[in-house]
């Protein structure tokens, strides 16, 4: 887990600071194994503070401390104020990052008809369209739900995402296919009461975890899984990781479940935490409260 150093760079000082970070590395980085000749293994070793005092050094200057937590998974939800009068951003929600070239097409003309004619795109696979006038945006909202993006949908559309395991070597099956299929039974099962939580689900094809799965409330990642003396797709699920105030990886609660038990393990988790959370308690609270075995009891099932 990356570390902030809580030092404030100004941005004419970027360029030297990354300098000076990569020719420490370069000088004084691990060189005993190849598989430990990386940065963050050197980081790991020397800590924040000696690291802080060699970049000052070669710096020849103090930093200013400084101290910014993020909040929440940062994602900016559905419509947003920019600081220039009368003007919005709309992050539009590309569930489980799936965009068809018709799609993409269509939302470049958005793009170009009601606001700035670019794009931007950001870690949770969604889009953002930028300047959008207020009087255009009741009409922007129309098209864009006629698209098949709702900008006032459930938040877990705009912090659920899966890798592109469909066109990886690496990948054992389809995760957005997967990942769908899990949305649209929590969605059937839950309906309204998901508008209410904090829920971000990252399927990975594989243990590389491109969709960063270990940092979602509910991760998958891709393994293979035995059935009947034959080796299927299947999944390790992850519980409880985030960034904000605490960063934590999830834990693996259950390994090498079929692929098609997916979607039950990841219901019967939600509906554990509807049935016994505290009040007010987010699902990573409510995971980072409970073992292991348990929360593995009740994704399979057995919990209560
Ligand atoms: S997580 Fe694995 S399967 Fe998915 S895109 Fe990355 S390497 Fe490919």
């Amino acid at each position: 887990m990356a570390e902030p150093l809580d030092v404030l760079v100004e941005p004419t000082d970027a360029l030297e600071v990354a300098r000076c970070l990569i020719e420490l590395y370069r000088d004084q980085g691990p060189r005993t194994h190849k598989a430990k000749a990386r940065f963050k293994f050197m980081v790991e070793s020397w800590g924040r503070e000696k690291l802080t005092e060699y970049l000052e050094e070669k710096l020849g200057k103090k930093l200013e401390s400084f101290k910014l937590r993020p909040r929440g998974h940062g994602e900016h939800l559905g419509v947003n104020r920019q600081k220039q009068e009368g003007k919005s951003y709309v992050t539009v929600p590309i569930l489980g990052g799936i965009l068809s070239n018709a799609s993409m097409l269509r939302l470049a003309e958005l793009a170009e008809r009601y606001g700035r004619p670019e794009v931007r795109f950001t870690c949770f696979q969604n889009l953002i369209l930028l300047d959008i006038e207020d009087r255009e945006l009741s009409q922007l909202k129309k098209e864009l739900r006629s698209l098949g993006f709702d900008v006032e949908g459930y938040p877990h559309s705009w912090t659920t995402i899966a890798c592109a395991a469909n066109f990886c070597p690496k990948g054992l099956e389809n995760t957005k296919k997967r990942t769908l299929e899990i949305i649209k039974q929590l969605e059937s099962r839950f309906g309204e009461r998901l508008r209410s939580i904090d829920l971000s689900i990252a399927t990975s094809g594989c243990v590389s975890g491109c969709a960063r799965h270990v940092l979602a409330g509910i991760g998958l990642q891709g393994v293979a899984a035995a059935k009947g003396g034959r080796f299927t797709p299947g999944y390790n699920l992850y519980l409880g990781g985030g960034l904000a105030y605490t960063p934590s990886f999830g834990r693996a609660v259950a390994v090498a479940i079929h692929a098609d038990q997916a979607k039950e393990c990841v219901e019967n988790i939600l509906s554990a935490y509807f049935e016994h959370r505290n009040e007010g308690e987010s699902l990573r609270d409510f995971c980072g409260r409970h073992s292991v075995d348990q929360l593995s009891s009740m994704a399979l099932g057995k919990f209560g």
